[in-house]
């Protein structure tokens, strides 16, 4: 019955940025998220963006996509009609939208076409008029079972019955491009989520303990990323195996191979980074959640480059993360089992207060740089959209 969806995005958060560019990304991502599904055409009025459907869109569908795109604020799928009468709502309204006897009932204007020779006041009050007429409807403002709400357009008048909540944030690819360490844990893909949720454009980089690459062994991380990707629609994923680091780490104290490894994977990082030009690095680290997550270590990581490394979930209580994880729809992977490059090789307790010279000692002792080539040498990407 719906002919289009009405797509209001954020529009608080947009003063610094360039608005054009905004509603143009925003646009292509949804086009994007849709390329499976029939629709007419997406086009931009007055400050929203509307998709118009044909016979063969499946509305459910297109909900469950429209609900991953950041920047949305809410979406409604609407029945339209021209509005130069407020006669003409009411038909539409008596056709599509009719309410059970007795049920609570309110109508919501919005006029952002200001020509038209009525008020939103006066459509609130003559369709509410019209619902008790017509439905026997009760009209209650304050706890209203029922909304209809109609949203008067460059002419024409939007009527529907069910707001639905998008995720805000900024439309990916607005907020320029992080590389992103991506374990098989809880906490990184949400934290890439973030990233996501603010515009950036998210590849990912994993550091894997198997011999060579194998993608069946890899499975669960290309899930992660396969979920994530719904969210930002596209993502490279790098594979970079562990076992470069992990045969000259051998030689450094087991306390100091914990942050000896982040270091490592950063400076992996950082190269793979300017060659694809991004511009910051994304990690899942979270402050004192573990004892090896301290400020003192994540500042000797963090001298290991000059790229920034963003981390997210700095903040984040452990409960908030999982409940995010399950709303995202990563948990359910993460907690599959997997072989990580850290269980055994690593010391239980590694150090909590790394000191940068003495890292620096170590590391000058070890052969990193020809460790880091070979991991450049054994990249594998996969590409996703
Ligand atoms: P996560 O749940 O994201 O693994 P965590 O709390 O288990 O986080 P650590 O295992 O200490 O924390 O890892 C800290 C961060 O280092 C991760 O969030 C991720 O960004 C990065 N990281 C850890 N292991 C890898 C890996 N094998 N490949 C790429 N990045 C990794
Ligand atoms: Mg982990």
């Amino acid at each position: 019955m719906f002919d289009c969806i009405l797509i209001h995005y954020g529009e608080l958060g947009l003063k610094g940025l360039n608005r054009p560019f905004f509603e143009k990304k925003l646009i292509e991502n949804i086009g994007k998220a849709l390329k499976n599904v029939e629709y007419q055409k997406i086009r931009k009025v007055q400050g929203r963006i509307i998709l118009e459907l044909n016979e063969k869109s499946n509305v459910e569908k297109i909900e469950e996509s429209l609900k991953k795109i950041f920047g949305i604020a809410w979406f409604a799928p609407c029945k339209t009609t021209e509005a130069s009468s407020i006669d003409k709502i009411k038909e539409l309204v008596r056709k599509n939208f009719p309410i059970a006897a007795g049920t609570k009932a309110r109508v919501s204007t919005n006029r952002a076409d200001k020509t038209l020779p009525y008020t939103s006041m006066e459509v609130n009050r003559e369709l509410g008029a019209y619902l008790v007429k017509q439905f026997k409807a009760k009209i209650s403002l304050g706890e209203p079972e029922t909304t209809i709400f109609v949203e008067i357009v460059e002419g024409k008048a939007y009527v529907f019955d069910r707001k639905i909540k998008g995720l805000y944030g900024l439309p990916s690819g607005v907020s320029g491009k992080v590389l992103h360490l991506l374990s098989g844990g809880i906490d990184s893909p949400v934290a890439a989520w973030l990233l996501m949720k603010r515009g950036c454009e998210v590849d990912f980089l994993h550091f894997h303990a198997f011999e060579r690459f194998n993608e069946a062994k890899l499975a669960k991380i290309l899930d992660l990323a396969k979920v994530l990707t719904q969210y930002s629609l596209k993502a490279r994923v790098f594979f970079v195996p562990f076992y470069p680091f992990e045969a000259e780490a051998v030689e450094a104290p087991s306390r100091y191979r914990l942050v000896l490894f982040r270091r490592f994977m950063v400076k992996v990082a950082e190269e793979i980074a300017r060659k694809h030009g991004i511009n910051a690095l994304g990690s899942g680290e979270n402050l004192a959640q573990v004892s090896s997550q301290t400020l003192e270590n994540m500042a000797v990581i963090s001298k290991a480059t000059t790229i920034p490394i963003l981390r997210p979930l700095l903040t984040y209580e452990k409960n908030e993360i999982v409940q995010l994880a399950k709303q995202i729809g990563t948990f359910e992977i993460s907690v599959r089992p997997y072989k990580d490059c850290c269980s055994i090789f690593m010391a239980k307790h590694p150090t909590t207060k790394a000191n940068l010279e003495i890292v620096e000692s170590i590391e000058r002792r070890l052969n990193l740089k020809d460790a880091i080539r070979e991991c450049h040498e054994e990249i594998e990407i996969i590409s996703l959209e």
